[in-house]
Order: structure tokens, then sequence, then C-alpha cells
């Protein structure tokens, strides 16, 4: 039995239906990250896992205890659910300096002086504040206080770190710092980690697993490369990736008695009927810049495209080329020096491809 499990969470506030038939297993040691855009629900769920919210119908269970039951109305406390909350705005006490604000959580716990003065200094040395211990939080950048945040959580040492956006609030090249941070956190300390977050980028580097939200159900759970390379519904491609991903109309037919043939803007591709789920003509095509290849010389089996524009960043080049009715986007490592309006041959990797039914979204391959 998985370590957290949520089964059947539905959730309304007044009549508005903010998550429908929520499952989703958490094992022990995971880092799990609800990714989605804002308002599908992410936050409410880590509300009703937290025991800050309650549901009308579903159960949580924490270990092997029952911690909420929305039809029995069993909803236990915050305190009965081994767990702690870090918030994207800090919550600090302005008042306390670190050492008091981080030792806070301790409060109630039957601990000496030295205990307590150990433990604190423990987690603030694992966030690397400990330098900082007598200063307030109006003597530190937003990035320290967020620190302390995290140490004031981990002081307990609870089985479960629950984090909504906390980094949200910190400049883009401390996120990128934090991310790091965090992960390195997750691994020594091997709490078992929830994040929300609608940065995909956030979600992709950091997690075991991610769990897609789109108006208040999940659509996907898996590991990060997985839902990268293989997005089981066209809302999970379009979020993931960054270029973003390339979406072509095309039709699917069978093709003599073992394969398929997909029509696209990308010419024609066969695949073999083994790899079809299910035999839907009007299809959605997808795949990956970096999956497309360009050359200046014509190729066998290449299709033809134009070259639109070219964004070179250092480290790899973004193309946009146009290829009958789809405008392509494509990413080179290096330095791609292409002219606006030339003619180029691309391939794509077949490997690459996913289709998917258009009127569903579901993936058909
Ligand atoms: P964000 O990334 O913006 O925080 P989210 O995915 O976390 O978004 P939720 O905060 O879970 O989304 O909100 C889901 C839906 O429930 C939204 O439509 C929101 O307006 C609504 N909602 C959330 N909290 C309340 C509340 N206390 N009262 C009424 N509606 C709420």
């Amino acid at each position: 039995m998985a370590f957290i499990t949520l089964q059947g969470l539905n959730k309304y506030f007044d009549k508005q239906h903010v998550l429908k038939d929520i499952n989703l297993e958490i094992e022990e040691g995971d880092f799990m990250t609800f990714l989605g855009p804002s308002g599908c629900g992410k936050t409410t769920t880590l509300r009703l896992l937290a025991g800050l919210e309650t549901q009308e119908e579903g159960i949580i269970v924490i270990g092997d205890k029952i911690v909420a039951d929305g039809k029995a109305h069993i909803f236990a406390p915050p305190a009965e659910r081994q767990l702690n909350l870090v918030f994207q705005n800090y919550a600090l006490w302005p008042h306390m300096t670190v050492f008091e604000n981080v030792s806070f959580g301790l409060e109630g716990r039957k601990l000496n002086k030295k205990e307590i003065q150990r433990k604190v200094e423990i987690s603030l040395e694992k966030l690397q504040i400990l330098t900082y211990k007598d200063r307030y939080p109006s003597e530190l950048s937003g990035g320290q206080q967020q620190r302390v945040a995290i140490a004031r959580a981990i002081v307990t040492e609870p089985k479960i770190l629950l984090l909504d956006e906390p980094l949200s609030n910190l400049d883009a090249k401390l996120r990128v710092e934090m991310r790091a941070e965090l992960k390195r956190l997750h691994h020594e300390l091997k709490t078992t980690m929830i994040y929300v977050t609608h940065d995909q980028i956030e979600a992709m580097t950091m997690s075991t697993k991610i769990a897609v939200f789109s108006e208040g159900r999940i659509l996907q759970v898996d590991k990060p490369i997985q839902l990268y390379q293989y997005p089981n519904h066209l809302t999970v491609a379009q979020f993931i990736g960054n270029p973003a991903n390339n979406f072509l109309d095309a039709t699917c037919k069978e093709h003599g008695q073992t394969t398929v043939q997909i029509q696209s803007d990308l010419g024609k591709i066969e695949m073999s009927k083994q790899w079809v789920s299910e035999l839907v003509e009007d299809v959605v095509l997808t795949v990956r810049p970096e999956d497309i290849s360009i050359s200046k010389t014509p190729l066998k089996n290449a299709v033809t495209g134009t070259i639109k524009t070219v964004l070179p960043a250092g480290s790899e080049t973004i193309v946009h080329i146009r290829c009958g009715e789809s405008l392509l986007l494509a990413k080179e490592i290096g330095v791609g020096n292409y002219l606006p309006d030339s003619t180029v041959y691309i391939k794509v990797k077949a490997e690459g491809l996913n289709i998917y039914d258009r009127a569903t979204g579901a993936r058909v391959n």
C-alpha cells in the first residue's frame, strides 16, 4: 500500500466543483509535484491533505490511518497528520530572531534547552543559514527568509513536507539556486515532499513524480522524463516542455495489413498498426523541437520548409520554420546559421512522434 492515498476526492466551494474525483498514490520518500495552471485545484488538494480544508467526498490515508473521510465526516486535525507546511509568503514572526522563529516549531515538545538548541542548529545548518541565527527577518533577503521558513518546517522532523509555491516570491536567479537546494535537502532528509507549482521547469528538475492537474482533475501521474516523452493527453503535451511542443493537424488511415499512414505537413509517415491503440482518422501529431533536424542541402525523404526566424541563445538556437500550413519550432544545439526565407530540408525522429485523438485529446500511439 502507498504511504499516502487520495481516493475519490470531490470538493465544492459553494456550487463550484473544484476537485473532480482526485485519485493519487504517493510513495514514502517521493518528491511529488502538483503541476498545472492557476486555478486547477493544486492548492486545494494540498490543503485537504494538510487538514486545512474538508472535502465532501473521498478518503485520505496517511500511513495506515484514514485521516479524512468526506462522507463519514472524519477529519483529523493537521497536527495528527505527520506533516508540516511551507508557504509562498514565508510567514515568519517579525519580532523573533531566526533562531527563535525556528525553535518556535518545537514549542510544546518536551525537550530541554540543549536539545532544542541542537535541533535548531542542525536545521539552520542544513539550510546554510546558521550564521544568521541572531538576525531578525527584516535583516534577511527574501531567499534567506524562505530558508528560515523551510528550516522551521523541518526542525520537527515531519514525515511529510508540503510546499506551496515556495519559490515564487524569489527572483529568477535565486529560484534556480533554490531548486538545487531543495533537491539536495530532499536527498539528505528522505522526507516525502509534496510541492505545488505552475512552473513546469521547476517540476521537471526537482520531482521524482509529477501529477499534472487541469480543471480540477489529474490528467497524468508519471516520472518527469516519461511525462515529457509520452504525454498521455494533448493538454499535458502542451503544458510540458520549453520551448513548446509542435502540434500538426493530421489524418491517420489504414495502409495495408500491418501499417497505418499518418499524413500531415511532415509528409506521409508509416507506423506499424501494433503501435496504434485505436484507429482514429482525425488526429494531432506532436514532435518536440529537439527531434527536428534541419539541413541546407536536399536529403532523401526530407520535407521542404522555409526559415522564418532564427533565435540564437548562445548554447542553442531556436529556429521557426514554415512547413506547409504549419509553423514549426526546431531546436539546435550550438549556433545555427540560417537565413530568413531560405529553403531547408527537415527530418523528424520517428521515436519522438506522438499521435492524439483530436476529439478527446487522448494519445493513441
Ligand atoms: P494557483 O496556482 O493560482 O494557486 P491552484 O491550482 O492552486 O491555483 P486552487 O487554489 O486550488 O487552484 O483553486 C481551485 C479553484 O477553487 C479556483 O477556481 C479558486 O478560485 C477556487 N477556490 C479556492 N479556494 C477557495 C475558497 N476558499 N473559496 C472559494 N473558492 C475557492
